[in-house]
């Protein structure tokens, strides 16, 4: 970043802006298992949501979610305070629009874990998401782990099962997609989208090429 006389403002971030990555896939399908194993070490962000839905034993407000009243949502969505937001089995979920901006320029990445019609809603409002799609082994194993983590009831097991039938027919909408049938080669792989999206040659600067010439 430049002022008018050509000059490096103090605004300038130090260096390449983070990566803005967007974890999606059906409910179930171990989207937050696979992001913790990816991320333990990694100085990220990730981004807390907000959702109306109420609090599972054992959940963290502030880490997990922010838990939030239908109201206090809508207030949200007034001020234009999320980036994206979606109703989901009958409960809406958002991604708090300021601290994702932040994290970027000052280079650190940032990570979303969201539905598919959220991630679509990133894609729309800015070019520079990278979005990966967890896919299940089937339906049958999805279904397998819905009900063994036995926190939903049989009915919202159907809705979710549902939506993830037409979830994974759009998979083909995102930059990857990444079969979470083996754990260990899951993370692998979302190690090796961080890795290779970093080393695009869109992001060396003009300034960073300059240094290596002349140095
Ligand atoms: P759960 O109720 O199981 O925590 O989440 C239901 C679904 O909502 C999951 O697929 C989860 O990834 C997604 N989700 C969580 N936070 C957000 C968000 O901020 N926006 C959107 N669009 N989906 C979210």
């Amino acid at each position: 970043m430049t002022d008018d006389n050509g000059q490096r403002s103090s605004a300038a971030p130090a260096g390449p802006r983070g990566l803005l990555i967007v974890m999606t896939g059906a409910s179930g399908v171990g989207k937050g298992t696979l992001r913790e194993q990816w991320l333990a070490e990694q100085d990220v962000f990730y981004s807390v949501s907000w959702t109306t839905r109420t609090p599972r034993p054992g959940e963290r407000p502030g880490q997990d979610y922010h838990f939030v009243d239908a109201e206090h949502f809508l207030t949200g969505i007034g001020k234009d305070g999320f980036l994206e937001h979606a109703e989901f089995a009958g409960n809406h979920y958002g991604t708090p629009r300021g601290p994702i901006e932040a994290a970027l320029e000052r280079g650190q990445d940032v990570v979303l874990e969201i539905e598919v019609k959220g991630a679509m809603q990133v894609r729309q409002a800015t070019s520079e998401a990278i979005l990966v799609f967890i896919m299940p082994p089937s339906l049958t194993e999805l279904r397998r782990r819905l009900e063994g983590r036995a926190t939903e009831n049989p009915e919202q097991i159907e809705r979710r099962l549902n939506r993830a039938h037409e979830e994974i027919l759009e998979a083909h909408a995102f930059d990857y997609v990444v079969l979470n049938d083996d754990l260990t080669r899951a993370v692998a792989d979302m190690h090796a989208i961080q890795r290779a999206e970093r080393a695009r040659s869109s992001r060396i600067s003009p300034d960073e090429l300059s240094r290596i010439v002349e140095s």
